[in-house]
């Protein structure tokens, strides 16, 4: 307890001496500050979860051996990890677009090709590493069909802050994952004001919370927020599924953490903002200084610039055989052709017919689909159009008053069918 206390003791006198040097990197944690709960939740599975923690164990003792074998991944076949993203959204705003997921996919890809143009201010360049990782968004779901390889998902769940995975679980307002050994599984949804994502850690099998959530305020680059809108909490998530541990060493501000990486500088605490130049701290007193810019620090996105090699070979780890992630590496979901599932109209209403000039066209399809509807008169002019674009059921007023008495066809078409019903119009 006492040493407890004198840690305690001498961390406070640190906080206000030590960093002295550096004012930028003593900026404290809050709510406008980078905030990834991981750890948190992973030290918490460790101690309560028994089966994750064999698991886990098993990870580790596989990875630990590979890298001892190759600590320079001499494997460099780009290994492409089929992605399907599940949009969980209450209310409009948190239904985000899928340019922003294609943008976030292109933007985490620059990050694992080591293409990303932000600096490695002090350090070398031969430490920003292609990770010959990179992402493609599924093509065919886990029934056969095509998708986007986008879910959504409307919930009544205001948000999935208590980091239960309950975003992950259809039961609990989420969605439930695909196929974890063939589709990298990333939630995009409400994680409250202040956390950017949480991950799980790989682990022997794989289970159904395997994968990163992330918080759809800091999701992809257009329409996201600043200063975490050039894609960076992805990667960095990502980077925990893939098996790194954060630089700092989640040891408290402490320098005997580690994140079982020789070419990441040992550090005390997580980096916040933007940072330029040499920053040290109690940990790295020396230039270079931090890694700050690494991905698996908190800096900003701006920052944001490298995975070392020593970082590459944790992951490369996970894709040899025997490793954790080797069937993601052969999954085909990315190519070839899912089966098109042909759409159904059902349950046609149209009325009130006759009509005095206002009618109302309902129907349902048997998939999400586009649909067009369109009345044309006996002469074949058409007199209205609506169209409507990924629905199941419609139900919309057509106004005819315009239009004069007589028999008119309602033409309802969507995917390749086409049904047409008569209504008459007396004025
Ligand atoms: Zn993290």
């Amino acid at each position: 307890m006492r040493t407890i206390l004198l840690s305690v003791f001498f961390y406070a006198l640190c906080s206000v001496f030590c960093f002295g040097q550096n004012v930028q990197n003593s900026k404290v944690e809050g709510t406008s500050f980078r905030k990834c709960g991981t750890y948190e939740v992973y030290q918490k599975q460790m101690a309560t979860d028994s089966g994750y923690k064999f698991r886990r164990e098993q990870v580790e003792a596989f990875v630990d051996s590979y890298v001892k074998e190759h600590p320079d991944y001499d494997d460099k076949t780009v290994i492409t990890i089929p992605v399907v993203v599940h949009i969980i959204y209450n209310g409009s705003s948190q239904n985000i677009s899928n340019t922003r997921v294609t943008d976030q996919i292109a933007a985490s890809n620059k990050d694992y090709a080591g293409t990303n143009t932000h600096s490695m201010q002090a350090f070398s360049t031969t430490l920003k590493a292609n990770t010959n990782i990179q992402f493609c968004l599924a093509k065919v779901d886990p029934s056969g069909h095509t998708t986007t390889g986008i879910t959504r998902t409307s919930t009544t769940v205001s948000d999935f802050s208590s980091l239960d995975y309950s975003e992950r679980h259809t039961s609990q307002g989420g969605c439930d994952a695909w196929d974890v050994t063939k589709y990298f599984n990333i939630w995009v949804c409400n994680l409250g004001s202040s956390m950017c994502g949480y991950s799980e850690f790989p682990s022997s099998p794989l289970d159904g919370n395997y994968g990163s959530a992330i918080n759809y305020l800091y999701f992809g680059t257009t329409g996201s927020s600043a200063p975490y809108n050039l894609g960076g909490t992805l990667t960095h998530e990502v980077g925990h599924c893939l098996n790194l541990y954060h630089t700092w060493g989640d040891d408290g501000g402490a320098c005997s953490g580690t994140d079982y990486c020789n070419d990441t500088p040992n550090q005390a605490d997580a980096t916040y903002g933007t940072n330029s130049g040499v920053v040290t701290d109690a940990c790295t007193t020396t230039s270079p200084g931090i890694m700050y810019m690494d991905f698996m620090d908190y800096s900003d996105d701006i920052n944001y610039a490298n995975f070392t090699p020593n970082q590459v070979s944790r992951m490369q780890a996970l894709f040899a055989t025997g490793g954790a992630l080797v069937s993601l590496k052969s999954s085909t979901v990315c190519s070839g052709n899912g089966i098109e599932e042909a759409t159904e109209i059902n349950n046609i209403d149209i009325y009130p017919s006759p009509s005095n000039g206002l009618i109302n066209v309902m129907f349902e399809l048997s998939n999400h689909d586009n649909v067009t509807i369109s009345v044309t008169n006996m002469i074949g002019q058409v007199v209205a159009t609506v169209e409507k674009e990924n629905v199941t059921k419609v139900n919309v007023p057509i106004d005819l008053s315009g239009q004069s008495s007589g028999i008119y066809l309602v033409k309802i078409q969507s995917g390749n069918q086409t049904l047409t019903q008569k209504v008459s119009l007396i004025k």
